[in-house]
């Protein structure tokens, strides 16, 4: 963004927190990747805003603004020579853009009546929802599966992220509200070699028991997430 002139220093971070908010890309290993809901929506803006979809016009439009508050340029003509060209292209976009129906498959079946489920997006974000809709309106929160068993009931641990804002993210039991097994530190799937019960991810370098004294340096794929989570020394209350 810096390299093509768009955006500005306060704008990358809520700019990215944006585009991954609403799924349009995700994080993969400290990297950002685009998903197919993102693709999609960018071809079709790009085809039907070829004026707006376009890094020269960020960079011009931020040029513009620049010169607004060094009062060099009015407002109200700025505004104006944005604004014709634009509305014509939501008039047109309106009547002729596609509806796209996004969906991804997953090995989930529905509760209700064992058909397959599939992953939509709705104005609360992304749920999974069976496929036998509308006659079946079984639907399930997405479960973020970690590959470790509950220690207490033998379900599967899940991630979730805590509401509002920070959403630091803890691991609880995809068997909740049944099981209330909550955890803010990533647990490994390796059981503690002293007494075998569930280890955690301390930090980027150390997993420990959470029932003995045991610690030792976790492998090199341990950590996928940076250790930033200094003042979690607590269990924090998560409501969910
Ligand atoms: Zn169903
Ligand atoms: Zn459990
Ligand atoms: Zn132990």
């Amino acid at each position: 963004m810096e390299e093509r002139g768009i955006g500005r220093p306060s704008t990358y971070a809520p700019t990215i927190g944006t585009l991954l908010g609403r799924y349009y890309v995700e994080r993969k290993q400290s990297r950002l990747f685009p998903t197919t809901l993102g693709l999609t929506l960018s071809d079709l803006l790009t085809e039907y805003f070829p004026g707006v979809m376009n890094l020269d016009f960020t960079a011009g439009m931020e040029e513009e603004l620049d010169a607004v508050s060094r009062g060099e340029r009015g407002w109200v003509p700025m505004l104006g020579e944005f604004y014709g060209p634009f509305r014509d292209a939501l008039d047109n976009a309106t009547e002729s853009m596609p509806r796209v129906r996004l969906e991804e498959e997953t090995d989930e079946v529905c509760d209700d009546c064992t058909k397959p489920m599939v992953i939509k997006i709705g104005r609360f974000g992304r749920f999974m929802s069976c496929t036998g809709y509308p006659d079946c309106k079984g639907t399930k929160p997405i479960l973020n599966k970690i590959g470790v068993v509950c220690p207490d009931c033998g379900g599967d641990l899940v991630e979730r992220r805590a509401r509002g804002r920070g959403g630091r993210p803890f691991w609880g039991c995809s068997r909740y509200p049944n099981c209330e097994f909550i955890m803010n530190r990533k647990p490994v799937p390796n059981p503690c070699p002293e007494c075998g019960k569930l280890m955690v991810q301390m930090n980027r370098n150390t997993v420990a028991c959470t029932s003995c004294s045991w610690q030792e340096s976790s492998g090199a794929d341990g950590a996928s997430e940076p250790a930033g989570t200094s003042q979690a020394e607590e269990l924090v209350g998560v409501g969910d």
